[in-house]
């Protein structure tokens, strides 16, 4: 490294100015070399190609690392192992996915709000007599705009029925572990919205959770713009990914579209008029469709370990869930940088032209 010798009365607006010279002269140059070096006809195709290049430092980042992927398998493995409990609202197990989760959070670098108790966000609520407490784990990363996307996932699940550890390992430990692999990605690559991470409690209660997170939450509610909720997103024996809610919201669909070849993405789900095959108000997005709340909800049909003590880490499928959660992700990126289809197609005729 050279270092130039301090002057003994440094002009702080004449130095600057002399680096600008300097940057321009050497933009002068390189412009001029290219000139001579490449061939008229070939400038636009060079020019064409950095802009390619620089296009495409914007796209997702994150290589299908195996570090990234073992974490999130762990994270499952974790929360879904026999010493949780089953995660039930208001037990140890419960209290123990929290700790987790502050641990997780933490090393990932999310932020707390002033006005929560760490990343807790306390609430209760009767069935029939008895009053049940549940906490919601909701950690930040702002972004350049204020306004909102609430990346949601359960983490409780239904506890210990007749001696058998129900863990929940697709329902949800897959969804909160994709939170948390969304969570370190954009903790690396600045959002331009204000991301919100909630893990849900008592959604198996009755989507109390989420209904306590919108009718206080820790933002303005106008702020928020968006909610993307997974619950159940790791195994699927037709290899299908679901995205319900873009019937309501097709503004939604043209961000559809990744680089992971596997599994499918469908979007459905939510036509009202199929009965109890919408899915509208089967997950925590319900409480924020009932906010007028645009949502999308990432999330399998049902298979034969659901709601079973049966569903255990050893019955996921892991390349689905790897591929799932890599989908998901990109089709957030899509949104929080407004990149639609039609910007790709545009982009991807251009680079074929040359
Ligand atoms: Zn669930």
């Amino acid at each position: 490294m050279v270092s130039e010798a301090p002057s003994a009365h440094p002009n702080r607006e004449t130095s600057r100015q002399k680096d600008f010279y300097r940057i321009e002269w050497a933009a002068f140059l390189l412009y001029k070399y290219l000139y001579v070096m490449i061939k008229p006809g070939q400038m636009y195709t060079f020019l064409m190609l950095s802009l390619g290049l620089l296009l495409s430092c914007g796209a997702v980042k994150q290589t299908p690392g195996t570090q990234t992927d073992e974490q999130l398998l762990t994270d499952v493995k974790i929360l879904s192992s026999d010493s949780y409990e089953g995660r039930k609202t208001g037990t140890k197990g419960a209290e123990m996915a929290r700790a987790y989760l502050t641990g997780r959070f933490k090393s990932i670098g999310l932020d707390s709000f002033p006005q929560l108790q760490g990343y807790e966000q306390p609430f209760s609520f009767k069935t029939g007599e008895k009053t049940i407490e549940g906490k919601n784990m909701i950690g930040l990363i702002a972004g350049e705009k204020k306004q909102v996307i609430v990346i949601s996932a359960h983490y409780d699940h239904i506890g210990i029925i007749r001696g058998q550890v129900y863990n929940g390992a697709d329902d949800n430990a897959s969804g909160v572990a994709a939170l948390l692999e969304i969570a370190a990605y954009f903790k690396k690559h600045k959002p331009m919205h204000t991301l919100v991470f909630a893990a849900f409690d008592a959604e198996e209660m009755g989507l109390q959770g989420a209904k306590a997170f919108v009718a206080n939450p820790p933002v303005p509610i106008q702020l928020i713009t968006l909610n993307i909720n997974m619950d159940m997103i790791s195994r699927s024996d037709k290899n299908e990914l679901y995205a319900c809610g873009t019937a309501k919201n097709p503004f939604l669909k043209k961000y559809f579209h990744t680089s992971v070849p596997t599994p499918k993405v469908i979007l459905g789900h939510d036509d009202p008029k199929t009965g109890r095959d919408d899915w509208t108000n089967q997950s925590d997005h319900s409480a924020f469709n009932d906010k007028n709340i645009p949502f999308i909800y990432f999330g399998v049909e049902d298979h034969e370990d659901y709601h079973k003590a049966t569903d255990d880490y050893q019955n996921i499928d892991e390349a689905f869930f790897i591929g799932a959660t890599k989908s998901i992700l990109e089709i957030i990126d899509n949104i929080d940088r407004k990149r639609d289809s039609q910007q790709l197609i545009h982009d991807n005729q251009r680079m074929k032209k040359q």
